[in-house]
């Protein structure tokens, strides 16, 4: 490709995605599966590679998310939510190890976790009280929900210990509820939700709280954003602490010693996803050791300790095409 061809090529996918992003993070209804998302994001981001001075400083390359809705309050995350980067073969799981290996000097294990297809949440605590819950917006600014969250019962609205604590998790929507709803829109003739990570996204979004409480969604806590009072040692020890103090936590998360036993864990799930009561588009793969999570640190877009494993193409369009019939 000559210059001028590979810097249109460049704006294509550049405004592309960004109409893309705008669809799925903004509006709630994605225009193309995730799969070709990902697709066309990769073949921007090699061009972007090759050709550094071609690259546009809109890039979704550079970006996180979408920008929050003006009709919300907007709220300054104390700690950025970022994103993941992605793997999406054993390979590039493997790659990843490496990466990390020769940034610690050292081996290290893995936590590994169900990742949870919904929108993310963070719950900001005082004395053990929650005070606002916000989205993820574009990673710096994201929209005060705290009202439609609390119509989450399994957000606890006063915690075990009165600690001042901000912690990140994934809203979700069951399938069963997710084909309730949809089945309702359909005899009201509605527009349906397209999967229901985009419901449970539209139900959070809502300017009417008795809205999100008819949705009947979840949330499954992840992580710890900010905790000042307790010094905690590893990611895992760090789901026990929340989950102790009244905290949903996913209950298959595993420790694995070794990137070996990740590819097992990932690959165990291709298969088991289906019999879920909840969507998951791949599994979270995080370094253990807190410390050695520090040692590595971020990169503008995401943590260089934690990847993502996607689940490949063909499983995406069965689970769309599942969910086409289902409602
Ligand atoms: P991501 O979804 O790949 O990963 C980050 C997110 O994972 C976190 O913000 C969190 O919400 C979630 N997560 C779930 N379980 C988790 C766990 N246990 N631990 C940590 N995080 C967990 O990154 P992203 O930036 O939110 O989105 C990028 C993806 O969104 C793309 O890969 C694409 O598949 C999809 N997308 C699709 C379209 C479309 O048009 N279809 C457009 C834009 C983005």
């Amino acid at each position: 490709m000559s210059n001028e061809q590979v810097k249109s090529r460049i704006d294509q996918l550049t405004d592309q995605l960004n109409d893309y992003a705008h669809h799925y993070y903004v509006l709630d209804q994605p225009k193309v599966s995730d799969a070709e998302y990902d697709q066309l994001l990769r073949d921007l981001i090699d061009l972007e590679k090759n050709h550094p001075n071609l690259k546009r400083e809109d890039s979704p390359s550079e970006r996180i998310g979408g920008e929050p809705l003006d009709h919300f309050r907007k709220v300054q995350h104390d700690v950025p939510m970022l994103s993941l980067s992605n793997a999406f073969d054993s390979g590039e799981l493997r790659d990843f190890d490496r990466r990390v290996q020769q940034g610690l000097g050292h081996e290290t294990s893995y936590s590994c976790e169900l990742k949870i297809d919904g929108l993310a949440v963070t719950l900001k605590y005082e004395s053990g009280r929650f005070i606002q819950g916000a989205t993820r917006g574009d990673g710096t600014t994201g929209e005060d929900i705290t009202k439609n969250l609390k119509t989450i019962a399994s957000i606890p609205l006063k915690l075990k210990e009165p600690v001042d604590i901000e912690v990140r998790g994934e809203a979700f929507m069951p399938k069963s509820s997710f084909n309730r709803l949809n089945k309702a829109k359909e005899a009201n003739e509605e527009a349906l939700f397209a999967n229901p990570r985009n419901a449970a996204a539209g139900s959070l979004r809502q300017l009417d709280p008795k809205i999100a409480a008819k949705r009947h969604l979840d949330v499954f806590i992840y992580s710890v954003g900010k905790l000042t009072e307790k010094q905690l040692d590893s990611h895992q020890e760090s789901l026990t602490y929340v989950s102790e103090l009244g905290f949903k936590i996913n209950d298959q998360a595993k420790h694995c010693n070794n990137i070996e036993e990740v590819v097992e864990f990932c690959e165990g799930w291709l298969e088991k996803r289906a019999d879920l009561s909840y969507e998951i588009d791949g599994i979270v793969i995080k370094v253990d050791s807190l410390k050695d999570q520090q040692a590595l640190g971020f990169t503008a877009k995401s943590p260089r300790w934690a990847t993502a494993f996607k689940f490949p193409a063909e499983e995406v369009v069965t689970t769309l095409r599942d969910i086409v019939l289902s409602v």
